[in-house]
């Protein structure tokens, strides 16, 4: 996961209203427009430099944020995160202990930002390399998951573990396998963590029970 693009009153701030800049739980509606921790990161035109100003571009049917000068509509997307639950010969499923915020402390598949010269796949084997150790073969797609609050979509594959030698590195305090029963539930760092384990609990453990809701840490 990248850092932030805030600074620590910014972080406060967001955090004071529930909101996070990224990868934490909160509960906002759909068609909310544009998040104002992202907007405010586009604010001059890419192509002129001109202040862009809000509103609804011509032949656009919802507000953006544009550029009076020269007409640039500056599009704002969700990114994607990659995600995996690596899983070993014997069935455990490995977790990341966060070294960093948000959710420092806290329990969470390890991913991170698809990059623009990578396929999901190639994400998946590195992030998951680089956070854990691990050589993993990316699998079955457990789900999508969106997360308006953080503008990311993310994508949880189950991975088989093939190699590797599990150990912590820069970003994570520890890597260690749970057995399906024992998730710790009430360490997850965020509800797109809580949602990809239980899909994958559902469809390769439904005897195990899971929590109804996601109950775990978030952020800061
Ligand atoms: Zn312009």
């Amino acid at each position: 996961m990248s850092e932030p693009l805030l600074d620590r009153d910014e972080l406060a701030l967001l955090a004071s209203i529930g909101r996070g800049p990224d990868a934490r739980s909160t509960d906002i509606p759909s068609g909310g427009g544009t998040p104002f921790w992202l907007e405010r990161m586009v604010r001059y035109c890419s192509r002129c430099g001109t202040k862009l100003e809000p509103g609804i571009p011509p032949g656009e049917d919802r507000e953006r944020m544009h550029c009076p000068a020269c007409g640039f509509i500056a599009y704002v997307n969700p990114r994607v995160v990659v995600t995996t639950l690596p899983v070993t010969k014997t069935g455990e499923l490995i977790l990341i202990r966060r070294g960093i915020e948000p959710g420092y402390g806290s329990w969470a598949q390890p991913g991170g930002f698809l990059e623009v010269d990578e396929t999901v796949s190639e994400a998946a084997v590195r992030e998951t390399l680089e956070e854990t150790g691990l050589l993993v073969q990316p699998g079955e797609l457990i789900g999508l998951y969106s997360r308006l609050e953080a503008a990311v979509v993310t994508l949880v594959f189950e991975a088989e573990v093939l190699g590797g030698q599990a150990h912590a590195c820069a970003e994570t305090l520890d890597v260690r396998p749970y057995a399906p029963a024992d998730v710790p539930w009430a360490e997850i760092a965020f509800k797109s963590s809580y949602w990809g384990i239980r899909d994958w609990l559902r469809l390769r453990h439904p005897e195990v029970d899971v929590p109804q809701a996601f109950s775990g840490r978030v952020g800061l």
